[in-house]
């Protein structure tokens, strides 16, 4: 249930619809807009429906939230889009967000070379695995502890926010001493442990979508981490199983503007998982782009054929240049910004 308060609605108004939702056994979830404050009303319907509040101090009208996922729901912040703050770079609203970087930290040339290279394109954020979520349990499945420490060189040196996949709970605290924001692979989408723990933890999270999900799992498992009263969530379109064998997966970019129908948080798109194959990369980030997409997640790598893994998918370092100027156009063309974090702006 969402209770809007009316605009004249004073703190001591609110305090008592927050202490009255809580006697009755919900959460109150208060989102303050800049002209109204919206408490969500969030638990099993008997409580919720004891709550009788219309013509309570302050309350303008009451408002059922008819999705199974309640803080996720675009109902929520009556229409208003969450911007987010990782490491300093913004994301959602009219913020664009290109997170671009290595599949998985090899060494420290490769990691410090390709992260020179995208933040000197105007890149906003920069990827890289530690820990790797391999088909094989015989395949590399990243440099752990070594891979953090690259990355938190690569970050040192060109102010990048750092994203990378957490897997285990147990790898969590050591992987955010680095990380500004972790990373859910499309294999955990549905790790709710993992989703609840993340939500405690409090960090940004990238969540993207499972290999057969719909979009409604995948707001489901952003409202895992949402309950817990973590709101830094960004939700990734990577491609799902169709019967098409062309290409990796199929990258569904009607995603794009349906999620941002449905949902407040950012939308992003990796189009490097979808593809399998570096050349349809350009096309479908500017597709993206062009879609309404609060940013990109793409693979790029300083000598791609030499990758230990996902080798045919990554860009060239070489070309990403081009390949951020054109996704930049693209963005803009849907009326957002592309900006470099506070600290790379400040030093160029
Ligand atoms: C990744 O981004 O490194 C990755 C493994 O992606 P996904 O979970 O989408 O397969
Ligand atoms: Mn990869």
């Amino acid at each position: 249930m969402m209770i809007v308060m009316n605009p004249e609605a004073t703190e001591a108004q609110i305090g008592a619809v927050v202490e009255r939702v809580e006697s009755a056994g919900a959460r109150a979830h208060v989102v303050r807009g800049e002209e109204l404050t919206v408490i969500g009303a969030i638990g099993d319907r008997e409580h919720v429906g004891r709550l009788e509040l219309e013509g309570a101090p302050g309350v303008d009208h009451m408002l059922p939230i008819s999705k199974p996922y309640k803080l996720a729901s675009s109902q929520i912040t009556h229409g208003r889009r969450t911007v987010l703050d990782v490491g300093g770079a913004r994301i959602g609203g009219g913020q664009f967000a290109m997170i671009a970087g290595p599949c998985t930290v090899e060494s420290r040339d490769q990691m410090l070379g390709t992260a020179r290279t995208v933040a000197d394109a105007g890149a906003t954020m920069l990827r890289g695995g530690a820990y790797k979520p391999r088909t094989s349990p015989y395949a590399f499945q990243g440099l752990g502890q070594e891979g953090l420490r690259l990355l938190a060189e690569a970050k040192e040196r060109t102010g990048l926010p750092i994203v990378t996949e957490v897997m285990d709970a147990r790898d969590l605290e050591s992987i955010l001493e680095v990380a500004d924001a972790v990373q859910v692979g499309a294999r955990n989408m549905q790790n709710y442990a993992l989703l609840s723990e993340i939500g405690r933890a409090g960090c940004p999270v990238v969540i993207k979508r499972g290999l057969a999900s719909t979009l409604e799992e995948l707001l489901m498992a952003a409202e895992y981490v949402l309950k817990e009263g973590n709101e830094a969530v960004i939700l990734c379109e990577r491609g799902i199983r169709t019967f098409e064998t062309a290409y990796r997966f199929t990258l569904d970019l009607m995603a794009v503007p349906v999620l941002q129908q449905l949902t407040h948080l950012p939308v992003i798109v990796d189009p490097s998982h979808a593809a399998g194959r570096r050349e349809l990369v350009p096309p479908m980030s500017l597709a993206a782009a062009a879609a309404g997409a609060d940013g990109i997640i793409v693979e790029v790598h300083s000598a791609p054929d030499e990758a230990i893994c996902d080798a045919a998918q990554q860009l060239e370092a070489d070309r990403f240049p081009a390949y951020m100027a054109g996704v930049r156009a693209a963005a803009e063309l849907a009326g957002k910004r592309v900006s470099p974090p506070p600290s790379i702006a400040r030093a160029g």
